[in-house]
């Protein structure tokens, strides 16, 4: 009996390994709902850029530490924190996502440690109306926010880090909508953020 109650987690956390590295093959959202998150503490180290133009930082410390305090709150339950390891203030044309020589600056940031975020201005393209508010470049591997990003941005673009996709309803941070000021995220995605920002930490 004793030995059935010790198999019985293993074979939990086995099935929760495979059915990860199946997301991760297939690249689909999984449908079960009740995975408990993984209780290993992590911290990630979030390196912040800040663009600089003729009028000075794009944005505050207080809106900065507004998005990142969010971020920390959203991904808490998931057993991991984050802690700001560096900002730095450039110039904002040298990582605006906009223009290719942006895109090659933004891509020199990324090779290092830990999540990059940069912060240039809005990302709205020339003619186009729609607000982006935020985007994860996985080739860069940088989170970039518009300055146009509201409270909930910075946590759905770390999820996309993390290799979480999109969600239909609003009450869910993957959502690419109109979210739900109270969206969260799932155990599910919770327990599969964790299992990669595991792997972001140095
Ligand atoms: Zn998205």
């Amino acid at each position: 009996m004793a030995r059935c109650l010790l198999v019985l987690p293993l074979v939990r956390l086995l099935f929760l390994a495979f059915t990860m590295a199946l997301a991760g093959c297939t690249a689909r959202p999984l449908s079960a709902t009740s995975v408990a998150p993984l209780a290993s503490h992590v911290e990630v180290p979030l390196h912040l850029y800040v663009g600089v133009n003729r009028r000075g930082p794009v944005v505050t410390p207080e809106m900065l530490g507004e998005w990142v305090g969010q971020a920390a709150t959203d991904f808490a339950a998931a057993g991991f924190s984050f802690e700001v390891a560096s900002v730095q203030y450039v110039p904002a044309a040298s990582i605006d996502a906009r223009t290719r020589r942006g895109r090659r600056g933004l891509a020199e940031l990324g090779a290092g440690d830990g999540v990059h975020i940069a912060v240039a201005g809005p990302l709205r393209r020339p003619r186009k109306r729609a607000t982006t508010r935020g985007s994860w470049l996985p080739r860069q591997r940088v989170i970039v926010l518009s300055t146009e990003a509201n409270r909930t941005t910075l946590s759905h673009e770390i999820g996309h880090a993390f290799g979480l996709e999109h969600e239909r309803a609003a009450k869910n941070l993957m959502c690419s909508c109109d979210r739900d000021p109270q969206a969260r995220f799932s155990e599910l995605q919770l327990a599969q953020a964790a299992t990669a920002a595991a792997r972001w930490q140095r």
